[in-house]
């Protein structure tokens, strides 16, 4: 960077727009894309001393009795070389144990956000419409503008929070999206759209349909077996649901033409060698991860029971490891919970159907069992406060 001009002669060449003190703030405003700037940074609340419901974690650590064969695994990886960049010996076990048909092609990302991110910029742009449905996950959203695309997000219906079916056809033939994004089951509603409805969309789709499964453990749908019949579907998951959201691993499978299309806008070695060694581990002993999300789903039947019996709540089964319920002060009953430590997502504000809605993730017995604990204190303050009134 050269200092910045003091002599008159260099004064002359700048446009009135660069001179110098200029603040950040306006060349900002001059440079920054617009919809960038009028967008916020990806909220992160801080959970310190909280217990965290709020980001559907699987709430318990690595297995015991793999944590051993973990450190000796990462500590014997050589860091100072660049990791595989196509990971053939992750993608390989993956395949095998998460039963990916043969013949489909497979690539991998740093988080299943990446995967969002690279499905964007390829076909993505300019003059390029993506695609979903709302309330859904944001990040369809924020990745589609990012990458310079036109963002079409259609209502679910009312209550059930399904597709409206001749709605999205019809979006469909109108906006000709290059990109539709179907998450299976879907947050933050956890249910599982029709499935007829969602091979209607396979069948109409001009371009590309992402169903995504980042859900997958916990419910027994999964298009992933029929994936050869669709030419146009390609189907993502992640490890993060499953209890390893600190490795940020995701993955996409489809038709070979297609990911070969995604791998030329792949970053090179964006899966690191400490992620592909202990994904790699965690697939050997799938099993104890397994066992982890079963406890989650036997843990959101009795959450889902015992929020149901909570009078003037309502709350949707979910097909995930998270649940969606609406009281009747959803914001002050957020913040009454956090003040009695559990972190809760907020989705009061986030779309006019989750009016009053606040989403729990499902952890651990003691910790399901503090939150309808605080739950109970919140709701009887809240009655006690309405009674003093
Ligand atoms: C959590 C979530 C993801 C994010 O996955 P990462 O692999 O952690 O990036 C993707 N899709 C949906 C619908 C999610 O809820």
């Amino acid at each position: 960077m050269k200092a910045p001009p003091t002599t008159g002669r260099a004064e002359r060449r700048q446009t009135p727009g660069e001179a110098p003190g200029t603040t950040a703030a306006t060349r900002i405003e001059r440079w920054v894309r617009p919809e960038i700037r009028a967008l916020g940074a990806y909220p992160v609340p801080d959970a310190t001393g909280l217990v965290k419901l709020d980001a559907m974690e699987n709430p318990w650590f690595w297995p015991r009795e793999l944590r051993g064969h973990l450190g000796e695994r990462l500590a014997a990886e050589p860091l100072n070389r660049y990791p595989d960049p196509h990971a053939d010996a992750l993608r390989e076990i993956l395949r095998e144990r998460m039963g990916v048909p043969a013949g489909s092609g497979l690539l991998l990302g740093n988080g299943s956000d990446e995967i969002i991110q690279m499905l964007a910029l390829l076909l993505g742009g300019p003059g390029r419409t993506i695609l979903s449905l709302e309330p859904g996950f944001v990040m369809y959203r924020m990745i589609s503008l990012f990458a310079g695309s036109r963002y079409l997000g259609l209502d679910l219906t009312p209550e059930r929070f399904d597709i409206d079916l001749e709605a999205l056809l019809d979006a469909i033939e109108r906006e000709r999206p290059a990109l539709v994004f179907l998450a299976c089951p879907n947050n933050p509603t956890g249910n599982l759209f029709a499935p007829a409805a969602v091979e209607a969309v396979l069948r109409a789709a001009p371009g590309v349909v992402v169903v995504d499964e980042a859900y997958s453990p916990f419910t027994d749908r999964s298009l992933l077996p029929r994936l050869p019949e669709f030419p146009n579907l390609l189907l993502m998951r992640t490890f993060s649901k499953m209890g390893l959201a600190g490795l940020r691993l995701g993955w996409i499978a489809g038709a070979p033409e297609w990911i070969a299309e995604l791998d030329k806008v792949r970053l090179p070695y964006n899966i690191n060698r400490l992620t592909q060694t202990a994904a790699h581990l965690a697939l050997e002993h799938l099993d104890l991860f397994a066992q982890q999300t079963r406890a989650i789903r036997e843990q959101r039947g009795r959450l889902f029971q015992a929020l149901s019996r909570r009078p003037g709540l309502r709350v949707w089964p979910s097909e995930a490891n998270f649940l969606l319920f609406r009281a009747p002060d959803g914001p002050g009953l957020f913040t009454r919970l956090r003040d009695h430590g559990v972190l809760l997502k907020n989705l009061h504000g986030a779309h006019p159907l989750l009016r009053d809605c606040l989403r729990v993730t499902v952890g651990t017995p003691e910790e399901n069992q503090t939150f309808m604990r605080a739950l109970d204190l919140c709701l009887s303050g809240a009655e006690s406060s309405l009674n003093t009134l």
